[in-house]
Formats: structure tokens, sequence, C-alpha cells
């Protein structure tokens, strides 16, 4: 007898449903080759769902997540939305409410730059000559985003800002047990980020982490200051394995890192709770631009299911054969419109067709 997983299915809007479907029989591929069956319940989320049932995030939606292991999520947002209050936006209206429902205190932003694909980032390609594979692990409930006091005070010129940024003990514990287990099933390293010579939350936060630290031998633990980690991202970024990062350095440096891939549709990412739970979506939103069209890339919602195995099902060996199936795919020179370079050897594919060359890829022995 398999494993049996439940996973809420939330769409969502524009190029959602359309990528999400190729993830799905990704996942069925995954059943015919491990002994693993997921129980999938489909539910509205975003646009779609204000349409449909009144609110960007239907209390049945959020009773199908909370009787499910994990959310694969697709995107939401668009254009028909855009002038409704900005509470009751799809994004905001249902992305938020999902993060704290579910105590989503940890951000997984992955920035990989296939071997195949390096023409596509900014950088000289003897930079990042080979690819390189960082994984950004944010804390996403604390620091300055949420601490109080927080407002603007005061009148007129004699007016001021306060925001304040706090972390205690167990939120530095917590997200650095993330990051180390983390690198455990990977390159084994992780750089903490911070700004000890400034901050006093990150003199705790270093004195935490390096704590921690000791409980995983196994893992080789530096610290970087924020300033230095944002430029050695772009000078050399293969010395990175995984970025541990507070709540705001984190927002700053998985942009950077994701956008040093140059290629949105290719990117995952996971939020966890304690515990296995967790929701699975691509970094990027809901295209409207390219909406219908079958010619979105499938590789970021794909790339999110093999994060879900891998984190809510701990199936570490079919997220590595999902990982594995795409690399190939792009080394065949399978190209969606968004990666398409024009390049001898690349074939311009849809949605669908990238979809099958990935499942194809996975079935391969
Ligand atoms: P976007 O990420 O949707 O698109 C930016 C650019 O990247 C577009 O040109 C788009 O075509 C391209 N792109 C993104 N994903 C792609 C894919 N899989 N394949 C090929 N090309 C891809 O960002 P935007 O245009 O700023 O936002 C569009 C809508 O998405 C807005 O309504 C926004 O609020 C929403 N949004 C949702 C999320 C989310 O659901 N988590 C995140 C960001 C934006």
């Amino acid at each position: 007898m398999g494993k049996k997983f439940r996973i809420a299915v939330l769409s969502g809007d524009g190029i959602g449903p359309e990528v999400m479907a190729e993830a799905l029989n990704v996942l069925d591929a995954v059943e015919g080759r491990f002994q693993v069956k997921f129980e999938r319940t489909f539910a509205n989320v975003g646009g779609i769902a204000i349409d449909k049932e009144g609110k960007a995030l239907p209390d049945r939606t959020v009773e199908i997540c909370k009787a499910s292991d994990a959310i694969l999520f697709g995107s939401v947002g668009g254009p028909k939305w855009e002038d409704l209050p900005p509470d009751e936006q799809p994004e905001r209206g249902a992305l938020l409410p999902l993060r704290k429902i579910f105590g989503l205190y940890a951000n997984l932003r992955p920035a990989i730059i296939f071997p195949a694909l390096t023409g596509a980032s900014s950088l000289k390609e003897e930079v990042i000559a080979g690819g390189f594979n960082i994984l950004v692990v944010r804390e996403l409930t604390g620091g300055i985003y949420f601490s109080q006091p927080k407002g603007i005070e005061g009148e007129g010129r004699e007016r001021v800002g306060i925001d304040t940024m706090r972390y205690s003990v167990p939120e530095i514990e917590r997200i650095a047990h993330v990051a180390f287990k983390a690198a455990q099933k990977r390159d084994r390293r992780v750089t903490s980020i911070d700004k000890a010579n400034v901050l006093s939350t990150s003199v705790l936060w270093r004195e935490v982490v390096e704590a921690i630290g000791r409980e995983y031998p196994d893992v080789e633990l530096n610290h970087m200051y924020v300033d230095n980690g944002a430029m050695q991202l772009v000078r050399k970024p293969k010395q990175f394995d995984v970025l541990l990062c507070e709540n705001m350095f984190g927002d700053i440096l998985s942009d950077e890192a994701a956008m040093l891939t140059g290629s949105l549709g290719m990117l995952p990412s996971a939020s966890l709770a304690e515990g296995a739970f967790g929701m699975y979506e691509p970094s990027g939103g809901s295209a409207p631009d390219i909406a219908d069209q079958g010619i979105a890339n499938p590789i970021a919602q794909i790339l999110s299911a093999s994060m879900m195995l891998h984190y809510s099902c701990n199936m570490v060996e079919a997220a590595e054969a999902i990982d594995g199936a795409v690399q190939k795919v792009l080394d065949k020179g399978f190209r969606t419109s968004d990666i398409y370079q024009g390049r001898t050897g690349e074939t311009q594919v849809s949605t669908s067709e990238m979809g099958a060359a990935v499942i194809a890829a996975l079935q391969e022995k």
C-alpha cells in the first residue's frame, strides 16, 4: 500500500488553470512511477472566486485547504478585478489571509538557472557558466513589516514615520531550522544574512543562528552582511547554496536572485507552516498578457509541485525525478516563448507540449 496525500488545487486566474493542468498531469505520472496517490480537491481562489462565490478566498476554499496536506496554488489577479477596494482584490484578499490562517512563516524561493538557459540571465555568461541553484529561505511573518509600534505620528513637518524591527528567539530558531534542514537535502551550506554591525535584531539573529547551526554539524554556516550579500549575488552567485534571511532582507534578495535567472516562468516557491503543511505556487503572477493562448511556461508550476513532494510529502526522490526531467527537457532544447532565444537546437513549444515533454522525460528510464 503506497502513500496517500490530499491536495487542495487552487488554480486561480489568468495562466493559472493552463499551467496547473500540466502540473497535475506530471503528478499523474509521479503516481504511475512511485507508490503514491494524490487525492485532489479543486477550489476557487482569486478573481474567479470573486465572480463565482463573492470573495477572493471563499469559506469553502478555506475548509478544503484545512482538510488537505498541502495547497497547490496557481496565481491570482487580472485587470478585471483591479478596481475593487484593495482588501477585496484577488492577491490581498486571498494570499494574505491564506498565510495568516495557515501560519505560513517560512518562504522558500529557489533561484535556479539551468545550464541550458544561462543566456537568459542579465549576468555575463562567464559569471554563471554551468548554472546556479540558490534557495532563499525568508522569514515571512515577523520583522519590520509586522512589528509594533508602527505608523505615522504628529502633525505637518513634525510628523515621524515609525517602523519597528523585532525578532524573538523562537521566531529565529524555527526559520533557522528550516534553512538547515533544507541545506541537508542540498549542498549543505547556509549563508545567514544580517546587518549585525548596526541592528540589534541582527546581533540576536546571528547568535541564535550560530547556536542552531551547532545542531547541524553536517551543514557549513557562514554569515554575511546584507549589503555584501546583495553585491555577492551579482558578483558570484554560484558561491551560495541556502540564503537564510529575515523578512525584509529576504524580500529584497529573493527578487534580486530571481531576476538573475531571467525567466519568471521557471521559478517555483513554497510557503511552509510548522509541521509538513505548505502552500506551493509559481513566483510569477497570472500573466494576463499571455493567458488563454496556450503559450505560458508551465515549468514554475511543475517545479512548485516538485517542491510540494519535497517538503510536504517527504518524497525527495520523486521531487528530484521531476527536477531532473525538467533539466533534460531544457537540455533537449524545448522552449516556451518566454525562454526561446532562437538559438540552434531550440524548439519553440506550447504549454501542453512542454508539459508532455516533461512527462516523457520523467518516464524515461
Ligand atoms: P506577472 O508575473 O503575471 O507577469 C510579468 C511578466 O512575466 C509578463 O510579461 C508575463 O507574461 C510573464 N510571465 C509570468 N509568468 C509566466 C509564465 N509562466 N510563462 C511565460 N511568461 C510568464 O506579473 P504582473 O504582470 O505584474 O501581474 C499580473 C497579475 O498577476 C496582476 O493582477 C498581479 O496582481 C498578479 N500577481 C499575482 C501573484 C500571485 O498570484 N502570487 C504574484 C504576482 C502578481
